[in-house]
């Protein structure tokens, strides 16, 4: 079965190919995508009808270039996914109707694939995918979530944030320090030249609250900090650094504490990182050490595939269809959910 994902739920356009396998999971055929980071950093956060529109222009080049890059033609795509939630609502439904008219026309079924769960699964994408049960660490623009992860579409949530992202953290304490949008790499980046004990930032619900997240006071202790650093040209770039390294290493140290929780809590072996803030070094290196001190096994997605992409929408569809949780259908109705939490994602469907 060959199968042509579609992801579209924020600001970037992707599309890819997998194939499903006698044994095993599908494997990636091709994948191409396309950002608008450049043409939101303008206005300094993402604009939803104008990410609508990009996805518009991009979705069908982007699809031609995917199967050209897999020496593949339309007649050979035996069904198409699409992001069905969460996300922009507009963005969404460029995505499921590119996915239903697609569909319609070829004459193939279509499935609808949890955003999340994408990221959840993008891991299997790797040279050395995990084996269920494990303990996901999801970290994303929008979300912070541990899981309990028992097979493919069987996801007990375990703990999330009460307020800010890890990611949103990166990017709203990046743009105090004047990094741009997203400026979680970019922090990322500068914190390397920096000392991260400098400044004692606050490790929000690090010791209670059980295995939930929040971030909002940190950013609120990086904009008090913020506006006291010195004048003087030298001393100042080192201070930036310095706080970013500061913010980095709380964010790290509270998604390490609350990860290596989960773990003591469920009893798992493994542990998947998914979503944009697995792409950070530090936090890679905080889990494996640690990790590694518990002979715990730490799986991560590939670093390409860790930001919102194809590959891990038609991988998520491949995996659902191959665990026989969900049979594809000839239905159009190109329907999204822009809110739809994961674990409601059994009842909901
Ligand atoms: P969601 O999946 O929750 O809807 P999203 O799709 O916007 O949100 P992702 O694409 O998974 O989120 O991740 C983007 C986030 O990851 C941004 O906040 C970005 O700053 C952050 N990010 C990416 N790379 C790094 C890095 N190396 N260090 C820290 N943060 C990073
Ligand atoms: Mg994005
Ligand atoms: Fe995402």
């Amino acid at each position: 079965l060959r199968i042509l994902g579609i992801e579209s739920s924020c600001d970037e356009t992707g599309v890819a190919l997998v194939q499903t396998q006698a044994v095993g999971w599908p494997r990636l055929l091709a994948h191409g995508l396309h950002t608008q980071m450049r043409m939101h950093a303008e206005y300094g956060g993402v604009v939803p009808e104008l990410a609508s529109r990009d996805h518009i222009r991009r979705v069908l080049p982007l699809t031609e270039q995917v199967l050209a890059e897999a020496g593949l033609a339309t007649r050979d795509i035996d069904c198409v996914a699409y992001t069905r939630g969460p996300g922009l609502a507009g963005a969404l439904l460029v995505g499921a109707g590119v996915a239903c008219a697609l569909g319609a026309s070829l004459g193939v079924p279509v499935l609808g694939v949890h955003h999340l769960e994408g990221h959840l699964l993008s891991p299997f994408l790797s040279a050395d995918p995990p084996e269920f049960p494990f303990v996901a660490l999801l970290v994303s623009g929008g979300h912070t979530q541990l899981m309990r992860v028992v097979g493919v579409g069987q996801y007990e949530l375990l703990g999330e944030t009460i307020d800010d992202a890890a990611g949103e953290a990166f990017d709203k304490s990046a743009k105090l320090l004047g990094l741009g949008y997203p400026g979680g790499p970019a922090l990322s980046r500068l914190a390397e030249q920096g000392n991260a004990q400098a400044f004692a930032l606050p490790r929000p619900l690090l010791h209670s609250h059980g295995l939930d997240f929040s971030f909002a006071g940190l950013k609120t202790a990086v904009l008090v900090q913020s506006k006291k650093l010195p004048t003087d040209e030298a001393a100042l770039a080192q201070a930036r650094a310095d706080l970013a390294a500061s913010t980095q290493a709380a964010i790290v140290e509270v998604l390490l504490k609350k990860s290596l929780a989960a773990l003591r809590q469920t009893g798992d072996q493994r542990l998947v990182v998914a979503g944009g803030v697995g792409a950070n070094r530090a936090l890679r290196e905080a889990l494996n050490l640690a990790c590694a001190r518990r002979g715990v096994r730490v799986h991560y997605p590939e670093l390409a595939l860790c930001t919102d992409n194809g590959a891990m929408i038609a991988m998520a569809a491949g995996m659902r269809i191959a665990a026989g949780v969900d049979t594809p259908i000839k239905r159009y109705a190109f329907d999204v959910k822009p809110r739809w939490p994961l674990d409601a994602i059994a009842a909901a469907a």
